[in-house]
């Protein structure tokens, strides 16, 4: 990929202050986007007490971080078991906390005596913020929605972190449907700093606030987002995502696409991030997509790799293999032999596969994804998809976020180079962004793009 040089930005603008070297401009945007994404907090209700519903592995740790933030924490969930669980997760986190130095124990302990726990989600009547964690299933939350709905207090905000399912159909279950946005945490909830605030149709101005507002208690940033699958981050996960599983079937091998991403600056390459994720969870999302494209090809690695019970770190191999008691990372020919096969199966040509080739096609298809997401509504602004890929992705902050990048590598440049790769690659997955072709034309800025208030496109 074109590299942009210390302080000769060009192209497409270069950042506001010419004299700035590239990287401390990069740095400002994404520091200037993450205070203005918060908004303005007047009318936020007040939140002390948090029912959290589901202990397992989000349930857990936002109730952590809840309780860390000193809220009152009333934990949920339907099974004894992953209710204890959940419980002990909680205790064995601020353990390893106290242990490393980070916590004293004295602040631990008066974290863990925040939390409550309870098999009956009546004990969250008087909730001021309850956050739905359970399995991602739509009729399991529609149901447990429609039950909120009546249990909690009239004013309480009800929140889903689901990472998929549409919220406005969950928001309609529950009978009060301004009461409910979407608080889409990232794992771990404690650590990870991003919020997505999903913004429903029927969202009260009110809700969306308080949701604002307790992000910013639990010390996170929250950024306001549409109801559109995959929201914001997963949605352009998928398009950079599909691009290096298409790689793999065409030459690279896993470990390289890794590390030319991790050389471009992200903070883990891609395919140790499923492993850590859990391959089976994004394949389990994706299957969900109404709109997923008919393509053989299509994630096809991650899907051999489920069917074959490679599920990544927890299973003991994915995309890689993992050894030893430290559970290792390690290349496995395994891996690249299964690969071979289902390429050969498929009828795609092997080549090798430059490094820049690696780089360029995630990060365009990144960009161009971007560029849908901004025009369709689902991001209110450029900078706020920089806030998300920086904040809930890894991707370096030196660079801005993916429109900061697309803008100092030149959109005129950006355009050129996905006509080439329609060319090489067919238009399916190569066809320009709307939005990006007409700010190439106008020379206008990704990163700067806002929509019009009151939904219009400026
Ligand atoms: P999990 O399977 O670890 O935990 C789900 C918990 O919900 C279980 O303990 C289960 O007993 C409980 N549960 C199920 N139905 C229930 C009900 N009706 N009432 C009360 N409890 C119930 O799942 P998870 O990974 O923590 O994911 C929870 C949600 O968070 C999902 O919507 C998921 O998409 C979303 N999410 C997950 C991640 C992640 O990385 N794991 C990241 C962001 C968002």
């Amino acid at each position: 990929m074109r590299e942009v040089e210390q302080g000769t930005l060009r192209g497409g603008g270069g950042p506001p202050d010419d004299c700035e070297p590239p990287e401390a401009a990069a740095r400002r945007h994404v520091l200037e986007a993450e205070q203005a994404a918060g908004g303005t907090l007047e009318g936020a209700r007040d939140v002390r007490r948090v029912g959290v519903v589901g202990a397992g592995t989000m349930g857990a740790g936002i109730a952590l971080t809840c309780a860390q933030s000193e809220l009152e924490v009333e934990i949920v969930d339907a099974g004894a078991e992953a209710l204890r669980a959940g419980i002990a997760r909680i205790e064995s986190t601020l353990d390893s906390a106290v242990k490393k130095g980070r916590l004293t124990a004295q602040t631990a302990a008066a974290a863990r005596s925040r939390v409550r726990s309870s098999l009956r989600l009546e004990v969250l009547s008087e909730a001021d913020l309850i956050i739905e964690a359970v399995f991602e299933d739509a009729g399991i939350k529609q149901d447990l929605f429609a039950r909120l709905g009546s249990i909690a207090r009239p004013g309480a905000l009800l929140a889903t972190n689901t990472s998929t399912l549409d919220v406005e159909a969950i928001a309609r279950a529950s009978g009060r449907p301004g009461d409910v946005v979407g608080m889409h945490f990232f794992s771990p909830a404690h650590l990870m700093r991003l919020i997505e605030i999903v913004r429903t149709s029927r969202s009260s101005a009110e809700a969306l606030t308080t949701a604002l507002a307790t992000a910013q208690r639990l010390g996170k940033l929250g950024v306001v987002v549409g109801n559109g699958f995959g929201f914001v981050g997963n949605r352009m996960l998928y398009a950079y995502g599909r691009e290096r599983e298409l790689m793999l079937l065409e030459g690279a091998e896993p470990e390289r696409i890794d590390r030319v991403l991790e050389a471009f600056g992200m903070a883990m390459g891609p395919n140790a991030v499923s492993d850590l994720a859990g391959i089976e969870v994004g394949v389990a999302a994706r299957r969900q997509w109404r709109e997923r494209p008919d393509d053989p090809r299509w994630y096809r690695v991650s899907e051999l790799l489920v069917e074959r019970g490679r599920l990544g770190r927890k299973s003991g191999c994915g995309f890689y293999r993992y050894t030893g008691a430290e559970r290792r990372l390690e290349s496995d020919p395994e891996v690249h032999e299964l690969i071979l096969v289902e390429a050969r199966r498929l009828g795609i040509v092997r080549r090798e596969v430059a490094n820049e080739e690696i780089t360029e096609r995630c990060m365009l298809a990144l960009i161009n994804e971007g560029a849908r997401v901004l025009e369709e509504g689902i991001a209110e602004a450029g900078a706020d998809i920089d806030v998300i890929w920086c904040n809930g992705y890894g991707f370096p902050r030196a660079r801005g976020g993916p429109m900061f990048y697309a803008d100092t590598l030149g959109l005129a440049w950006v355009l050129e180079r996905i006509g080439h790769y329609a060319r090489e690659q067919g238009e399916r997955y190569w066809t320009a962004a709307p939005l990006l072709a007409r700010l190439a034309r106008q020379r206008g800025r990704l990163a700067e793009w806002r929509r019009a208030p009151g939904g219009g496109k400026p």
